[in-house]
């Protein structure tokens, strides 16, 4: 395994840098998306060879060797079809990937286990993160299984489920007086002055690295199969690059001749990647906030290799509205039993307007990346329990 620079190209190997490219990150300023954000390269032939129907190992595909794991079980969850919800929606092959049952509760926790590993391997017992919320409560159940510690920045309105996973945990909780992207600032700092590894979602790249697992695991799920479409709920990009990534991989291998459309949702307040992928001008959210808190952010951190994602995936990127998404949250329940986080279902928010660019017959992945337990504030004022 070794790196390569996602703005120069250049290459690095695995010890000789730890989070983005050194030559295009110097200019990089707190408040914009990270530059020279690194990908994990692999000797795709080999995994070519060993990767089969009757071999189907995600860990061929791992930046980490498995003797670093923790003992974490995440992953592996459902994917599968509910005909009541292609039903309603005039989809014929909808398919779910229900990333809401891992251990923490969200998507987050395969990163975190990758970074985790990654700190076994390089021996050190300190992780630090900025977070919205689940970035940290999955960091925090982490670190507490690999017996390490956990060192959270996060905005102080944090969803109560999320900030209380954390203590349960027992993770060192800094509450910022601020943004996500204030927290995100200050996690910088704490690492740059302190010791600890830094697990900022595309500031590590391991990040990218762990959430390429689900990807992987759709197209084992899938009889070795790629879907034709996948919808993600995007806030920084670093899941829809980890999914873009899976299947680049798969792809380098000689496994697949074809890439997944990948269709970029997100908040119509929080919409900084949207816009640069309609416009191709980058520019910050102004006002990020929405009811799907795990999507809000004014300086998504890896807005550009989002954006590159999505287009070399011959994908397109579409925006929903909170009344939207709240609709969608209860529809996505009574049709399959499962209750989401406001951030993830904006997928189905989403799927509901797309009818023109979407082939209903083709297969659909919504991707769900959150429990609904986690965030109960939203949906409880739009239910008439209070
Ligand atoms: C973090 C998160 C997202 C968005 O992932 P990004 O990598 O920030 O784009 C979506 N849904 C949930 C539940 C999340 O926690
Ligand atoms: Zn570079």
């Amino acid at each position: 395994m070794y790196y390569e620079c996602s703005s120069c190209s250049k290459t690095y190997k695995r010890d000789e840098v730890k989070y983005l490219c050194p030559d295009c990150s110097v200019d990089y300023k707190p408040g914009e998306p990270l530059k020279g954000v690194l990908l994990a390269k692999f000797d795709y032939e080999y995994i070519g060879k060993k990767f089969t129907k009757d071999n189907p190992d995600v860990n061929l595909f791992s930046a980490v060797e498995e003797k670093y794991f923790p003992e974490f079980k995440c992953g592996n969850t459902p994917f599968l079809k509910f005909t009541k919800l292609n039903k309603q929606t005039g989809y014929d092959n909808l398919w779910i990937k229900n990333d809401s049952l891992n251990p923490s509760g969200s998507f987050k926790d395969r990163a975190s286990f990758l970074v985790v590993a990654e700190s076994n391997r390089i021996k050190e017992d300190t992780i630090v993160t900025a977070s919205t919320g689940n970035a940290a409560s999955s960091l925090a159940a982490v670190c507490a299984a690999a017996d390490k510690k956990a060192i959270i920045f996060v905005p102080e309105s944090a969803p109560k489920a999320k900030l209380l996973q954390m203590f349960i945990y027992g993770a060192d909780v800094r509450k910022v007086k601020g943004t996500y992207d204030d927290a995100f600032r200050l996690s910088l700092e704490y690492t740059e002055k302190n010791k600890g590894l830094n697990r900022n979602t595309a500031y590590h790249p391991l990040t990218i690295e762990g959430k390429k697992s689900a990807g992987l695991e759709i197209f084992i799920q899938n009889g070795f199969k790629s879907p034709d479409a996948i919808l993600v709920p995007v806030g920084d990009g670093v899941i829809i690059s980890g999914i873009y990534k899976a299947f680049y991989d798969l792809k380098e291998a000689g496994i697949i001749s074809k890439l997944p459309k990948l269709i970029c949702v997100q908040a119509e307040s929080s919409n900084a990647i949207h816009n640069f992928i309609q416009t191709g001008i980058y520019k910050n959210a102004d006002n990020p906030g929405t009811v799907a808190d795990s999507i809000s952010v004014s300086a998504p951190s890896n807005a550009y290799m989002a954006a590159k994602s999505v287009k070399e995936s011959d994908g397109f990127s579409v925006t929903v509205s909170d009344d939207e998404i709240m609709i969608a949250q209860r529809e996505l329940a009574m049709a399959t039993g499962i209750f989401a986080e406001p951030s993830c279902s904006t997928v189905l928010a989403a799927l509901k307007k797309l009818k023109e660019q979407l082939n209903p017959k083709e297969q659909i992945v919504l991707l769900i990346t959150g429990s609904g337990l986690k965030d109960i504030d939203a949906p409880l004022k739009y239910s008439h329990l209070n």
